[in-house]
């Protein structure tokens, strides 16, 4: 970690603080005492493969406009703590490049769980990128 008053590439930690998707540190440099704060997120170095088979790097912000659209006008206290359950999931799932395909299903369990009407919308934005007969069995589901 580079001190971005100095650039010396030594800096204490001084605290850590666990947030909900990322990891608060305060930090103090060795050489010109100077203290600034970063935010490391887990999720940084992950990738997801597309279906055409493009890797990126994984995006929250994507999950979290997905849901937005699925639920419309919505608190976003909800949407973002649905989210967020997407994210601990597919972190948890320790698969690098995670497949959006598997990214998607996780998205779909948590909007089941909470809206049917969400979680239909979604499924049909969903099966253009997945087996139509997959989204037929989900509806099967829920209606
Ligand atoms: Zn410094």
């Amino acid at each position: 970690m580079f001190c971005p008053f100095c650039s010396h590439e030594d800096t204490k930690v001084l605290e850590s603080r666990v947030l909900d998707s990322s990891m608060r540190r305060r930090r103090e440099c060795i050489k010109c005492k100077n203290r600034f704060t970063t935010y490391e997120k887990a999720d940084f170095q992950l990738t997801v493969l597309k279906k055409s088979g493009k890797i990126q790097p994984f995006d929250s912000n994507k999950i979290l406009q997905s849901i937005q659209r699925a639920l419309g006008k919505v608190d976003d206290t909800i949407i973002n703590s649905l989210s967020l359950k997407v994210e601990r999931k597919v972190l948890k799932k320790k698969t690098n490049p995670v497949p959006t395909s598997y990214i998607g299903k996780c998205v779909l369990t948590e909007l089941r769980k909470m809206n049917k009407i969400a979680y239909l919308r979604f499924a049909s934005v969903h099966k253009e990128i997945e087996d139509p007969k997959m989204f037929e069995k989900e509806l099967q589901t829920v209606v």
